[in-house]
Order: C-alpha cells, then structure tokens, then sequence
C-alpha cells in the first residue's frame, strides 16, 4: 500500500521531500544509508530501516529501502563488547595485561600492572614473563617450553605465588596464550598474551570453604567426609595402577571411662592428644583423618599390611608410654587398631573399610592396647 515514499515516511523522515528538492546536481546519491527507526507494530518493537535514495534523472529517482535491524544490533553488540575489553584493559585494577615476543620477553602493557605489581616500565622493558615468579627466574628452555604449550593447547594457566617490586607477595593465576595461532606465521613473529591476576582473595575463601566443609574441627584433623573423598581416589587410582595401599583403622581404648572420671573436657584433651600422636607416627602422605567421637582412620598410599602393621604397632606403644595432663590429672590411655590392605578380591573402599574394622573388633576382643 505504498504510493508515495514521502508521504509513508513523514514520521520518520519528514525531511525527505526537502532533501530531494535540494539536490541539485543532475543526478547522484540523494542520501545513503540513512537510518529510519520506525516501530514494529507485530513485535511490539523498533525496527531499523536503512534508505538510500539516488537521483537518476530530473524526472526519475530510485529509492532503496531494506531491513538492517539485525545488522544494527550486532553492531551494537560488538561495540559493547570493544567497551567491555577496554574496560578490561585499562580500568580493572586487579588484571595486568602484556603482549610478549616469541622468546617471551614483555613488549606491551597495561596501566594495571603498576597497580598490581609496583612494577614500573623501566623494570618491565624486556624482562620476560617469569619476572613475578617468587621462586626466581625460568631458564631460558622452560620458557620456550612454556610457550610451545601455549601454542600446541591455545593456552597455558597456572597459578602461584607471585612478587611485587616491593617483595611482597600474592597469590596470582596466569593465563599465557598465542594472540595469533596461524600455523604459517614464522615462530620468530609469534606473539602471546599474558594476563597475570591476583586471586588472593577467591584462594582465601575457597580455603575457608574447603576448611569448614573438610577439616574435624576438634583435632585439625581430615573429616569423615575428606576421608571418604581421598579414599575413594585413591581405590580409582589403585584400580587403574594397583600398588601397595593400607588402612589403618585406630580407636582409643575405654574411652567411656576417661569422660565419666575426667570430665568430657579432659576426654576432648585426650582426642587432641592422639591426634597428635597420629600425625607423629604417620607420614605425610598418609592422609589421617578423625572419622567418629574417639575413632581414627589413615590411608596409606605405597605401604602394603606389615609396614602398616609395624607403624599401627608403633602408634600404640608411643601412645601408652604417655601420659596426658589435664586439669592437675595425669591420664594414661591406650589405643587398638585394625589393618587391611587391598587385594584384588576388594570391590570397594567400604570392603576395604569392613576388613580393617573386624580387625581392630578383634584387637579390642583380643585384650585391647594392640593391633
Ligand atoms: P572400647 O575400648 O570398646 O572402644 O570402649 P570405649 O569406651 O572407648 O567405647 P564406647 O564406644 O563405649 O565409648 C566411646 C565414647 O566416646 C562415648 C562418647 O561419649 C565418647 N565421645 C565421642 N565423641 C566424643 C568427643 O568429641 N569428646 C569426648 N570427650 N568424648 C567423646
Ligand atoms: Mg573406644
Ligand atoms: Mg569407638
């Protein structure tokens, strides 16, 4: 129902009629690509309408009218994100970027490493990306290395700590990745970038996480449910690579009397007290973890039934040769264990588990104070 264009855009380029009169040459672009926002009755939106209009003679012109909503939006969308990586670039204080060269020394970078770092230009100018490692530079081939990975994977992240020019230090996560992976460019142009973070505060929350969810929180120790997460890792890695694995399964003897003559807060001394002893006795690869009120378990990667039987049996005699003092009383008390190691007949951790736990019934049932 298009008869006349001036009349159909009034609304929205109400100047038209003008434009055309004033165009004097013989012919020639009237207007290109102007913009005409009109609103879109069926979606209930706005829609971007792009007009050319040529002049083609003193009595002819042609006009061309086509729908570039969805052109505009994405060009919308792009500058929003070029704003977004300024932003990124330049205002967040917690990001340093930097371009480096195929050797990996520093060429470019971003106000925010002075920030972040202390760092100033002079001590950047060709020094390469170890420069914030706290543990000293990189030789020349771990670099290289370095980057090759980057190259071969896209991108290389890790996390350390990481130094200011003022010696302190922070946690920080660095992401190292080719800015152009075009297998054709010689390997003396490549050049990478580096994005150093400090992520300090996101460790530090996670590790006040990770305690609250994983540690016993009268003896420091693991938690039942720490234990039953490395547990089970180690009987997957076992199952994929059997080698020597134990458990330990270790219970205070008589506990019950210690709370009733001593008092429940003498009870708590006597758990940290064998805590303790635990951590002595153990290595520290074993992971030792307080699983029940006065029940202890260590899993011991690489030991097979008699290395554990003999640190099971050191664990005891170190324990009852003690003595705990609480509140002007010294109490005496003894520990019982139980081992298992895996077999091949063992499906599960629980199996495993079940083993170690019979023998530590049959210890207590055998007079106690052994393993
Ligand atoms: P057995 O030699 O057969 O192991 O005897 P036991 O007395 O050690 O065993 P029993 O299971 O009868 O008693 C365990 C006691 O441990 C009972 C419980 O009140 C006490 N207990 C459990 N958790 C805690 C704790 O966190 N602190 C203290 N002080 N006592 C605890
Ligand atoms: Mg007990
Ligand atoms: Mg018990």
């Amino acid at each position: 129902a298009l008869d006349n264009l001036y009349v159909a855009l009034e609304n929205v380029a109400p100047d038209l009629r003008h434009r055309v009169a004033a165009f004097t040459p013989a012919q020639g672009h009237v207007c290109d690509g102007l913009q005409l926002r009109i609103d879109d009755l069926d979606a209930g939106g706005t829609r971007t309408l792009s007009l050319s209009v040529i002049k083609v003679d003193a009595q002819r012109l042609m006009a061309v009218l086509s729908d570039v909503t969805d052109a505009v939006r994405r060009e919308q969308e792009l500058r929003r994100h070029e704003a977004l990586l300024s932003s990124i670039t330049s205002g967040v204080t917690d990001y340093a970027m930097m371009t480096l060269d195929h050797r990996g020394r520093i060429r470019q970078w971003n106000p925010s490493i002075g920030k972040l770092t202390g760092f100033s230009a002079e001590d950047l100018q060709g020094a390469g990306f170890d420069h914030f490692l706290v543990d000293g530079p990189l030789d020349q081939a771990r670099l290289d290395a370095r980057l090759r990975e980057a190259l071969v994977d896209g991108w290389h992240l890790d996390e350390g700590w990481r130094r200011r020019s003022d010696g302190t230090r922070f946690w920080g996560s660095s992401l190292l990745a080719p800015l152009d992976e075009h297998p054709d460019i010689p390997d003396h142009e490549r050049i990478y970038s580096f994005i150093v973070r400090d992520i300090s505060e996101q460790r530090e929350a996670n590790e006040t996480f990770r305690h609250a969810v994983l540690c016993d929180h009268l003896t420091g120790l693991a938690n039942r449910r720490a234990f039953h997460e490395a547990a089970e890792r180690e009987f997957r890695r076992w199952q994929r690579d059997p080698r020597a694995l134990s458990l330990v399964v270790v219970d205070a003897d008589h506990f019950k009397q210690i709370n009733d003559r001593h008092g429940h807060l003498a009870g708590d001394a006597v758990l940290r007290h064998l805590a303790a002893g635990l951590r002595a006795c153990f290595r520290g690869t074993d992971l030792v973890a307080r699983i029940g009120g006065e029940e202890f378990v260590a899993l011991l990667p690489g030991t097979d039934a008699d290395g554990a039987v003999a640190v099971a049996t050191r664990l005891c005699t170190c324990i009852a040769g003690q003595t705990v003092d609480v509140d002007g009383a010294s109490i005496r008390y003894t520990v019982s264990a139980g081992v298992a190691a895996m077999e091949p007949d063992i499906a599960s951790v629980r199996e495993l588990f079940r083993r170690a736990d019979a023998a530590l019934y049959f210890a207590k049932s055998t007079g106690r104070n052994r393993v």
